[in-house]
Order: structure tokens, then sequence, then C-alpha cells
């Protein structure tokens, strides 16, 4: 069964300098299975990002549905959405990392977040278990934190600040922060087009890592080929919002 699927979906925009629609996407049916590394390829304004913000639930369908993990998006409650945020790691062309706070910091936000989002939520319910104290939680924070922060090998650059670090260094805190929730879906957005040749290979070689090591299922938007070939299992080709193109690209181990 796919982990991602797509059903009909069409999605249009009210136009911004002239009266009428855009046609983001049109008629798209797609299933992506669960620890596939599916790549998104397409000129500017073919409808990728808009692909990708449907998986998160930013945008909603016009038409169709979009289901993850057997579940149709548009029947989730708010609650229900945030919840399944919180399983979508994202990583960005930029890398948005916060610029005054340190790699730990950055790396530990998501935690922090989902943390009070719970405990916003538990204070409702007077049975809940008793949390952790909060030392332990610290210490089960630090332990997650330098955990993603060493399979990205960035665990040496803790007490650093983003203006310290090299854009692949950056965009290596920025995957351990995408993962730090363990998140069963990867949505990266040109991650390795800010980067130069080098530290691509770097970012790649940790992707495909996340791949072998963690399993977890990646939606890879990018408009360098090599990056697609590099890592990939499958491709969708986008033209003025119409998938094309469905490309089988070997991944890496396959070819030897
Ligand atoms: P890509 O990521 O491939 O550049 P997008 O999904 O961003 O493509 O955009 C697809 C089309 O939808 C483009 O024509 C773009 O201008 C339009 N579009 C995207 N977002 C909006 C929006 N919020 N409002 C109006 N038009 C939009
Ligand atoms: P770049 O080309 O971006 O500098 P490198 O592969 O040289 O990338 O490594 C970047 C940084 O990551 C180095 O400064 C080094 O301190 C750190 N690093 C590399 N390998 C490890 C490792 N195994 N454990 C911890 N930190 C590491």
């Amino acid at each position: 069964t796919p982990f991602i699927e797509f059903r009909g979906v069409s999605k249009t925009y009210p136009a911004r300098r002239r009266a009428g629609t855009v046609h983001a996407l049109q008629g798209i049916d797609l299933q992506i299975a669960p620890g596939e590394v599916f790549g998104v390829v397409g000129e500017s304004g073919s409808g990728k990002s808009t692909l990708l913000r449907l998986v998160n639930r930013l945008e909603t369908p016009t038409q169709g549905s979009v289901l993850v993990d057997g579940t149709d998006l548009a029947t989730l409650s708010a609650a229900a959405t945030r919840a399944r945020r919180r399983r979508i790691g994202m990583v960005f062309q930029q890398f948005n990392l916060l610029a005054n706070q340190t790699v730990y910091a950055n790396a530990a936000m998501p935690l922090r977040l989902a943390k009070r989002g719970s405990e916003v939520s538990g204070r409702r319910r007077e049975t809940a278990p008793q949390a952790l104290s909060a030392p332990s939680r610290r210490d089960a924070e630090r332990a997650r934190v330098m955990e993603l922060l060493d399979f990205v090998r960035m665990s040496s650059h803790a007490d650093k600040h983003p203006s310290q670090l090299s854009g692949g260094e950056r965009q290596r805190v920025a995957i351990a922060r995408a993962l730090v929730t363990k998140p069963d879906v990867l949505l990266c957005d040109e991650p390795t087009s800010a980067l130069d040749g080098h530290h691509t290979e770097e970012v790649m070689g940790i992707l495909s890592r996340v791949r072998t090591e963690l399993g977890t299922t990646i939606l890879l938007v990018s408009h360098e080929l090599d990056v697609i070939k590099g890592i990939c299992d499958r491709a969708a080709v986008l033209e003025g919002g119409r998938l094309t193109a469905l490309v089988d690209v070997a991944p890496p181990d396959a070819r030897e």
C-alpha cells in the first residue's frame, strides 16, 4: 500500500495580477511507497512546491484527495492535522535556521514545540500519566538531539551559531532538526540548490543514509538532475501543472 497517494488532484489559485485562475496542478495521480525516495522535477512554476504543500496540508486540493498513511488529509480535524504535521520533517533551500540560536537549540526546536503542544492538550486530561521530571526530560532531549547531530556529523559544532558554519554544514543541521521528532516523511524543497558541488554531495550522502538507516519516506523537489539521479528511486516530471512522465531511477546501491 502506498504511503502517500494523490488521487485526481487539481489545485487552482486565484490569479495574482489578472482575472481568472492559475492551474497549479491538474489531475495528479501518484502513489509513493513507504521508504521510497521520490523526486519531483520541473521548471519554475510547474507546481512542485504546491505538490509538497499539499502533503503537509498547507494547501488543500481544489479537486481530488491527498492521502497519507491511508488517511485522506481533508478528513482530519485541526488537532489531527497538527499531529500529522509533527510527523513530517521539512528541509528548505535556504536552511531556515534561527540565526541567534546555537546548532543544538536549532536541532532541538521541534522537540520543544511538540512538548509545549502536548502540555497544552494534556492539561485538560486529569488522568494524564505523570510527566517525566524536568531533568530527565532534558537528558532525553539531549540524547536525541546529539544522536541526530552525530548522524549528520555536526555534533562537534553543537555550540556554534549558524553564521559560523558553511552552507553544507547549515543544511546538515537543518536535516538533523527535520529528523529529531522521528518523522515518517521528509519533504525536501530544493535542499541542495544553494550549495556548491562538494556540499551538494555531502547533503546527498546524508539523505541516502536517511533512506537506508532510518527508512524515512522522502519527497525531494529539485531542478538538479544529478541530485535526482543520485538518490531517488523514482521521479515525476511536472510541466505546467501536469505530471508528464514518471521515471524509474535506480538508487546507487541497486546500480552496483
Ligand atoms: P514551482 O514550485 O514548480 O515553482 P509552484 O507550485 O510554486 O511551482 O507554482 C505553480 C503555479 O501556481 C505558478 O504559476 C505560481 O505562480 C502559482 N502559484 C503558486 N502559489 C500561488 C498562490 N498562493 N497564489 C497564486 N498563485 C500561486
Ligand atoms: P565541509 O566540507 O562542509 O567542511 P567536512 O566533511 O569537512 O565538511 O566536515 C565538516 C565538519 O564536520 C568538520 O569541521 C568536522 O569537524 C565535522 N565532522 C566531520 N566528521 C565528523 C565526525 N565523524 N564526527 C563529528 N564531527 C565531524
